[in-house]
């Protein structure tokens, strides 16, 4: 007989069962997990915002340097990072998983805690998914869904001439870990090992700065500065001039800097698993930003302005231009 204790046992109704049974009712929930379809409910006046992602055993993380806790949070984090980034209120979340053969139920359960864990600190309901065998790794997707006024929703087209690039936190972090690991060389700075494997994405500043209609266009960085302030660049026809000398960095990633000196200083610029936010503004909204963002705890720096020249061009304090070896993660590549 098959054991209750191991996914065979427990087959996919098993499992969605013990999945469900962590899920409370959540806001503007009709009807949540268990039927053909989820119901759910938007607040008056409010849109949808929807945004999915796909995370491969192999390709964006390894099972080995992964505890399965931090990969169920990083799993819906980088999501509700995608629909801050737009100044929208995440609500409720899909799950679905492709799980190998022999993976431990105990690793289920511990991805399953970290998910909703981070489903509870951001007010999202998990109201849906599958499941099925991959012949493969595992397989995760996650689709996230969320609300605003569409007068506040903030897209990557609305950059200015003139305004002012900005970002929240610290860039690098999460790229230097990974090629620690890649490197086989453990980071030995456990809040760096954070950045990778258990990103904090910027909800509250990025509802923040939706909210006060300070900011003209926003992203998530997920594939370097670079690359995501290049999205904004495209889609608002702009270009950007960015201050490498200005770029935020954490005291471990400065402290790590210091003691290697063939250190890889275009992580900053084009590592990728930031999960900050990178914004434009008009240089009058300076100060009420700081604000803003002193009040959701989130420290947020200028680091560059958009230019009319359409390329994004990285300058060095002399005013020379800086070319980094690398311009961020490129799938397919
Ligand atoms: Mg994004």
């Amino acid at each position: 007989m098959k054991s209750k204790n191991s996914l065979s046992g427990l087959g996919e109704f098993g499992l969605i069962d013990r999945i469900s049974a962590h899920v409370g009712a959540g806001a503007g929930v009709i009807t949540g997990i268990g039927d053909d379809a989820a119901v759910t409910s938007l607040s008056p006046g409010m849109q949808l915002l929807t945004s999915t992602d796909m995370l491969l055993e192999d390709v964006h993380f390894r099972r080995s340097w992964h505890p399965p806790r931090l990969l169920g949070r990083k799993s819906l984090a980088v999501s509700v990072s995608d629909v801050a980034a737009m100044g929208a209120i995440p609500r409720w979340a899909l799950l679905s998983l492709g799980i190998p053969a022999g993976l431990p139920l105990d690793f289920l359960d511990d991805f399953i805690d970290g998910f909703l864990a981070v489903a509870e600190e951001h007010a999202v309901t998990l109201i849906g998914g599958d499941t099925c065998f991959s012949r493969g790794g595992l397989v995760i997707s996650v689709t996230i869904m969320a609300e605003q006024y569409p007068e506040l929703i903030v897209r990557r087209s609305g950059a200015l001439v003139g305004h002012e690039i900005w970002v929240t936190g610290a860039l690098g972090d999460a790229a230097l870990v990974l090629e620690l690991l890649e490197r086989n060389d453990a980071p030995d700075d456990p809040s760096l090992s954070a950045r990778l494997h258990d990103p904090t994405p910027r909800t509250a500043a990025g509802f923040a700065l939706a909210e006060s209609g300070l900011v003209s266009a926003m992203i998530d960085i997920s594939d370097g500065l670079l690359a995501d302030f290049g999205h904004i660049a495209e889609q608002s026809g702009v270009g950007g001039e960015l201050y490498l000398e200005q770029m935020p960095t954490s005291v471990g990633f400065r402290r790590y800097a210091a003691r290697h000196p063939a250190f890889p200083h275009h992580l900053v610029l084009s590592g990728g698993e930031d999960y900050e936010l990178a914004f434009t503004a008009p240089p009058e909204n300076r100060e009420k930003i700081y604000a803003a963002m002193k009040k959701c705890g989130v420290e947020a720096l200028p680091v560059g302005i958009v230019t009319s020249c359409p390329e994004v061009r990285v300058l060095l304090p002399d005013g020379s231009c800086y070319i980094p070896q690398k311009s961020g993660f490129t799938h397919f590549a």
